[in-house]
């Protein structure tokens, strides 16, 4: 069964439309990451979800039944938006725990439950405080543990993890991901980090301007993103105007052999994973290297075409270089930019 489904939704703020979705869907006990740069809809479709913003137009479905003339207390929903709204006066054990009862009557149950969030969260040994006296990460994760508690079958995180620091983002993230194999619900996260994404997502789907441009599984949409606007989102791929005939696109850099064949204009996207420092057909000046934690990243010129590519050492900047692709790289559609 589909947990949500859309058909033709829109939604207009003035002239302009921040929404326009004919068709999407996420699968019952999916994770579902939603990925795009702010502003493009993120918020508004959970919103829309959720009840909380009502679209001109298109009918929503969750778990196979009419949802968009429901008020949002009678959408079996739990969220966690942006902006999180904790109860000031409650400590954090009454805002995990407030109006439980009336789903849970079992104290034991609800006692196990906030047990088990508390511990897994980190946030045991604040249960007595008020929001005003955590941090900002604290808040989320308290946010976080009101929303799981309810058990819900869908579960709307908007940016759940921006206010943690890397390391508490990704356990954070694992967390998440380990509460959904043990307990099963429908889980729509919104993210501008692709590295949340990819760790978390069954299925990843790129907004852009209200619109889901490209969507599928993470190792198989990073693979094979379809939009140069997906590619560049996802990965940091360099993007290189071309021209395709069947296999091979001639482009600035000479000819290349594409991993699919494609027609006329195209970007090939050249990823950094996918190229080879040291050796190689392809000669080009360094004109960038800097150090990220892992390999250094460098930006490397073949003629007037600039390459991203990884190297375990640092580099001069003005070295020669030689390139290899280790993978054919695929050709997007030229329009989609
Ligand atoms: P995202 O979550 O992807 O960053 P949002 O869904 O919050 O984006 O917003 C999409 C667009 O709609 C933005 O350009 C935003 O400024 C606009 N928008 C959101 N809410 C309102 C509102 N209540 N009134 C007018 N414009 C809005
Ligand atoms: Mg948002």
């Amino acid at each position: 069964m589909q947990a949500v489904h859309v058909r033709d939704l829109t939604k207009r703020y003035g002239e302009r439309t921040v929404l326009d979705l004919p068709e999407w869907s996420v699968e019952e006990g999916e994770r579902y990451v939603i990925v795009g740069p702010n502003g493009s809809g993120k918020s508004t479709l959970v919103r829309a979800l959720a009840g909380l913003v009502s679209p001109e137009r298109g009918t929503i479905e969750l778990d196979g039944e009419p949802a968009h003339d429901k008020p949002p207390h009678a959408r079996s929903i739990g969220f966690v938006f942006q902006g999180l709204a904790l109860w000031p006066h409650l400590s954090v054990r009454g805002n995990i725990l407030l109006g439980l009862d009336k789903q849970v009557p079992d104290a034991a149950e609800r006692r196990t439950r906030l047990d088990e969030l508390a511990e897994e969260l980190r946030i045991a040994e604040f249960l007595d405080r008020r929001p005003a006296q955590l941090s900002g990460g604290e808040r989320q994760r308290v946010a976080l543990a009101r929303a799981l508690v309810r058990r819900p079958r869908l579960l709307l995180l908007d940016e759940p993890f921006s206010d943690l620091d890397a390391r508490l983002r990704r356990t954070t993230a694992r967390l998440v991901a380990r509460l959904h194999e043990r307990h099963p619900m429908t889980i729509v996260l919104i993210t501008h980090d692709r590295t949340d994404a990819y760790l978390l997502a069954d299925r990843i789907g790129v907004m852009r301007d209200g619109r889901i441009v490209a969507e599928g599984a993470p190792g198989a949409l990073a693979r094979n993103p379809g939009s140069a606007f997906a590619a560049e989102f996802l990965s940091d791929a360099s993007l290189v105007e071309a021209n395709a005939h069947g296999g091979e696109a001639r482009s600035a850099l000479g000819p290349i052999p594409l991993a699919e064949s494609a027609e006329g204009a195209v970007l090939v996207a050249f990823r950094p994973d996918e190229i080879s420092v040291g050796e190689g057909a392809l000669t080009g000046t360094v004109v960038g290297c800097e150090f990220a934690g892992g390999p250094w990243h460098l930006r490397v010129a073949v003629g007037d075409t600039v390459l991203a590519a990884r190297h375990e050492d640092r580099i001069e900047l003005g070295a020669e270089v030689a390139l290899a692709l280790t993978t054919a790289p695929r050709a997007l559609v030229q329009e989609d930019r």
